[in-house]
């Protein structure tokens, strides 16, 4: 087993995970995997980053698969005996035009952003060595999302004894509220994707206190945090920042250094604790 620390960056092919990945090939010192649900889209992207002189090592994983997630589980397990670095970059949106029924939108889009990220910590965070590193891509959507929730439903998302099942079990109903068109009569913001949003920020939040809870002393930090509007195939050309700015904050959290206690279980931005 290698003593090698290891880094994890999911949907890495491009946009703001190729970056995350080409910064922390720079900057963290150990092996850092380039994922990709695609292998051909994977290893062009690790092409490109060998061509500026960066060595990247690629594995599989498409986080709507819970296979492809244990097969990423076990080879870490076996290969490294756990993870140092985690950051859960993957994510979709529809565009904005897009006619695909609104309820189709938010099944789609939660069981990759929400559903899928949370496998994703399910089958890898126990696997977080100690002083440990875990960054889950959001967004400042998420808060403009909880505003946009009934008062009810955002005291539920700000309570800081939500458990996960009660966090899955109001996304779940969402997508089923979706279904019926009743999501706005219940409560929730017309936006699949800031309601995804707010699952991740919410799972966040939860997750660190588990951590706190069950693993006190492993000195573990866990964040939410929002990139910033980035270049990407998601935000287009007009956004403001370069993806390999819309890396700084993720890069930062993953690299938050052995000294550091704080933040852990915030929400961040422009390398900001964000009230939530
Ligand atoms: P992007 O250019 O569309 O890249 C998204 C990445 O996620 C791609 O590599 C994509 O792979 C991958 N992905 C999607 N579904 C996946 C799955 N099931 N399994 C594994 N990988 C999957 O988007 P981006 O702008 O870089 O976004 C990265 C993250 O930042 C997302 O979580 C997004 O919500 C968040 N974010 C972005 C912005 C922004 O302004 N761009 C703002 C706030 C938050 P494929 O190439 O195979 O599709």
């Amino acid at each position: 087993m290698s003593s090698v620390q290891v880094a994890v960056v999911t949907g890495s092919n491009k946009g703001i995970g190729l970056a995350i990945v080409r910064a922390l090939c720079r900057q963290f010192p150990g092996d850092v995997y380039l994922t990709s649900r695609d292998p051909g889209r994977g290893q062009a992207a690790v092409a490109q980053l060998q061509r500026e002189g960066l060595q990247p090592l690629f594995h599989q994983l498409d986080i709507d698969d819970l296979q492809s997630i244990r097969a990423l589980r076990d080879f870490l397990k076996e290969k490294y005996g756990g993870l140092n670095v985690l950051v859960n970059n993957a994510g979709i949106a529809f565009k904005v035009q897009d006619t695909t029924p609104f309820a189709v939108q938010a099944e789609v889009t939660l069981k990759t952003n929400f559903f899928g990220t949370r496998n994703v910590c399910t089958e890898l965070l126990p696997l977080m060595k100690p002083y440990g590193r875990v960054v889950n891509v959001s967004s400042m959507v998420s808060s403009s999302a909880l505003k946009g929730c009934s008062p009810e439903l955002q005291q539920k998302f700000r309570s800081d004894t939500i458990t996960e099942d009660e966090l899955v079990q109001l996304m779940t109903k969402f997508v089923e509220d979706t279904k019926k068109s009743v999501h706005q009569k219940e409560g929730w913001p017309n936006t699949a994707y800031g309601v995804s949003k707010i699952g991740v920020t919410v799972l966040s939040r939860i997750q660190a206190r588990l951590l706190n809870e069950s693993r006190k002393g492993e000195h573990i930090l866990l964040n939410a945090c929002c990139p910033g509007w980035v270049r990407t195939d998601m935000a287009g050309p007009k956004a403001t920042k370069s993806p390999d700015e819309g890396a700084e904050t993720p890069v930062y959290l993953a690299l938050l250094p052995s000294s550091a206690d704080a933040p852990h279980g915030q929400f961040v931005s422009d390398k900001t604790v964000r009230p939530w």
